[in-house]
């Protein structure tokens, strides 16, 4: 089956010429009436690196229905767009964002379609405040084009292109990880790592053994690996490589730096990553390497301080001390809770799953384009942030681009990456409007356009949020 393109939007934004525009050489008329409608069109359109694609144009789609389009031609649109395979959401940027947009938007999004959005027009004056308001439709991709002038086409064309080899590349383990835990109730895997001795094993072990926890081994995703999948309140979590954790493999024992390489494979399997610490010998090199591998994987964290049992002063004060001890050597995982327990006599092992839980939850939450520039606009427009280079950004919008982990692109007069101290203020006012506890969070720049003749798209850069935030918190043992 060939890969299905729709264009859709309200009439007049400019459907027929983005159409034209990607099927290249072989142009047809562009209507330029008000009102003009036309019936589904199709062909077969090609990317620059000659894959093949069925290209659709609704040409006559008005999603309000004011225009005098016959029943059966808006009909046939919205079936188009229930076929589609991705949805290019046409906006007209000279124009904002209009009830018939939103409408678009919503039978897009009714109709469950992947879809992002071209916001065209932009070489006109007005098109680039319009190219930031788009980012209100809710989808996760905006991109600003001029269909007219053929700026722009390219990033659609990439879009298009990264889906299509989605699409092709089925049953990757990363897709699978993805597919496991897209909602609450699938599944959560989950990578036991840490130093040998500090308790794994035993950890595993005390997890698997609890009542009420029905148990399988199955195979994972790498050769030879079981994971063992449990399930506790209702939900099941897959513990990645438990045979590999307790088989007590050559690598654990030999040099730390190979049992890195072996806890990361784990990691990459995984949602949340359990990293299990002996309380009583504090926190290794070793560890600050697993902690940044889950950072920089965009996976969950969970701090264990295990043998809590062996810590023979005051419950309290201890307590406190690990805690230090433990946000001073971790600075990748600030936003982690840290549990203290024993998987000897049981305590605390009752939170691990729960919390682990709590922090896949986190990982996949979104906020809301409205909250977010609630929370954000006026510390922004306060205190525009500095960038790498000291130069201050003029924030115009902010958007949650993804999650899994939550990513947010903050839309700004130039795509320079932010100052640490700015992207780790931002953090800080975003994790306080959401829990993202256990989640790293993403901060990205976009740039846009602020003349007709400069780039529409500007890189895209990462931030670097990851120093020093806010304390790790103790959770309390039951
Ligand atoms: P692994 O190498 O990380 O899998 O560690 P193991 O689970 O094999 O544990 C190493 C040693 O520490 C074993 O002798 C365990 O009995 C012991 N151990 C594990 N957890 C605890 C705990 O919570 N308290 C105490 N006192 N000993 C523990």
């Amino acid at each position: 089956m060939q890969f299905k393109v729709v264009i859709a939007g309200r009439p007049n934004v400019g459907k027929s010429a983005l159409f034209n525009r990607l099927l290249g050489r072989r142009r047809s008329l562009v209507h330029n009436l008000p009102g003009m409608t036309r019936d589904v069109l199709e062909a077969e359109a090609s990317l620059p690196d000659e894959r093949i694609y069925r290209l659709v144009d609704t040409g006559g789609f008005d999603p309000e229905g004011r225009e005098p389009i016959p029943k059966a031609v808006r009909e046939k649109a919205l079936a188009a767009i229930r076929g589609a395979d991705l949805v290019v959401l046409v906006m007209d940027a000279s124009a904002g964002v209009l009830p018939g947009d939103r409408a678009a938007a919503r039978a897009a999004r009714e109709a469950g379609a992947d879809t992002i959005v071209a916001a065209n027009k932009i070489d006109r004056k007005e098109g680039s405040e319009g190219e930031v308001e788009a980012w209100e439709l809710g989808f996760p991709e905006v991109y600003g084009v001029s269909a007219e002038h053929a700026v722009g086409v390219d990033d659609i064309q990439t879009a298009i292109a990264a889906r299509m080899s989605a699409s092709s590349s089925e049953g990757i383990s990363t897709e699978r990880t993805e597919d496991r835990s897209a909602d609450g109730s699938a599944e959560i895997a989950l990578a036991v790592v840490g130093r040998p001795n500090v308790g794994k094993s035993s950890l595993i072990n005390a997890l698997l053994g609890r009542e009420q926890a029905i148990v399988s081994e199955i195979p994972g995703t790498t050769r030879d690996s079981v994971d063992a999948v449990l399930v506790h309140a209702g939900r099941r979590f897959r513990l990645v490589d438990t045979a590999g954790i307790r088989r007590k493999s050559r690598t654990e024992r030999g040099p730390e730096v190979l049992s890195v390489v072996s806890a990361r494979k784990r990691i990459e399997e995984s949602d949340v990553v359990l990293l299990v610490l002996d309380a009583n010998e504090g926190v290794a090199a070793q560890d600050s390497a697993v902690a940044s591998a889950a950072y920089e994987t965009g996976k969950g964290l969970v701090l264990i301080g295990n043998k809590w049992d062996l810590a023979g002063r005051p419950g309290e004060e201890a307590a406190k001390e690990f805690a230090a001890t433990v946000e001073e050597r971790l600075p990748f995982a600030t936003h982690a809770p840290l549990l203290l327990a024993s998987a000897r006599t049981g305590r605390g092992i009752s939170r691990v799953l729960d919390t682990a839980a709590r922090v896949a939850e986190n990982r996949r939450r979104r906020i809301t384009t409205g909250e977010l520039n609630r929370v954000l606009g006026r510390p922004l427009r306060d205190k525009p942030p500095r960038t790498v280079s000291g130069k201050r950004l003029k924030v115009f919008y902010v958007a949650q681009t993804g999650s899994a982990p939550p990513t947010f692109t903050l839309v700004a007069n130039r795509a320079e990456a932010l100052h640490f101290s700015e992207a780790r203020r931002i953090e800080n006012i975003v994790r306080k409007a959401a829990d993202f506890g256990g989640s790293p969070i993403r901060i990205s720049i976009r740039g846009r356009a602020q003349t007709k003749k400069s780039k529409v798209q500007g890189p895209r850069s990462k931030g670097e949020g990851q120093r020093k935030r806010s304390k790790p918190r103790v959770e309390k043992e039951k």
